[in-house]
């Protein structure tokens, strides 16, 4: 796991250099570790050297790697994040098991989670995922839905809505930019924003990214 812990480390410094580049606080940027595809054992050990909020991917994984690590001593200290394809059938598991959610991409997706969120929880976090670039292979709402959506978003009582998510197509080299842009021409623009990959996380960072979502940087290929 020393290897595992010197990535770690690399990816902090990596992410405090290209804040403080961009002229913004180090602590302004939460790593998520993605998780998906790793065992419950490397979330273990990266949870013992310090790192709270983890990603997963797919439902059934996720709650079985948080089962076996319901008796680890920080259990109670990890935030769990979802960020895969949301199927409407897993809206239940995923609104009870997890405290954020980057990946809501239609009305109907927000809609089951904010009516499924439990009570004795408080609201659900959540990211609209943008399709930025229209691609017909991916998730997200368009920009011409996006209003629509924010605002559904707005008034579902059981959700938080903290910012937008994209996932960049392979030839945008300016999608950062253009989220915070877009971000901040909503009529409220949105305090988060969930973008940055193990590839291109500090450019993310310098466009404005509150969220880095890293995998492979930090556990090694899946
Ligand atoms: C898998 C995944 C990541 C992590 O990707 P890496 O390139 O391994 O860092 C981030 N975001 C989402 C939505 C993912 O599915």
């Amino acid at each position: 796991m020393k290897a595992l812990e010197a990535r770690f480390l690399s990816i902090h410094s990596q992410i405090a250099a290209a804040a403080t580049a961009a002229g913004r606080s180090p602590d302004a940027v939460t790593l998520v570790a993605v998780s998906k595809f790793h065992p419950a054992s490397c979330i273990a050990a990266l949870a013992a050297i310090g790192q709270r909020d983890f990603a997963e991917n797919y439902v059934q994984e996720a709650l079985s790697k948080q089962e076996l690590l319901a008796s680890h001593p920080v259990f109670e200290q990890l935030i769990w994040h979802f960020t895969g394809p949301i199927q409407s059938n897993k809206t239940r598991a995923i609104a009870t098991h997890f405290s954020w959610v980057h990946s809501v991409d239609r009305p109907k997706i927000a809609e089951r989670l904010s009516a499924q969120r439990p009570d004795t929880l408080p609201p659900l976090k959540v990211f609209v995922e943008v399709n930025l670039d229209g691609e017909s292979t991916k998730a997200g709402v368009s920009l011409a839905q996006l209003p629509a959506m924010v605002a559904l978003c707005a008034r579902l009582p059981r959700i938080e809505l903290v910012g937008l998510m994209v996932i960049p197509a392979r030839a945008s080299t300016d999608a950062f930019v253009r989220l915070a842009k877009i971000n901040a021409n909503l009529p409220t623009p949105l305090p988060m924003l969930s973008m940055g990959m193990s590839a291109d996380f500090p450019a993310a960072i310098a466009a404005g990214s509150t969220h880095v979502r890293i995998g492979t940087a930090l556990f090694g290929a899946r």
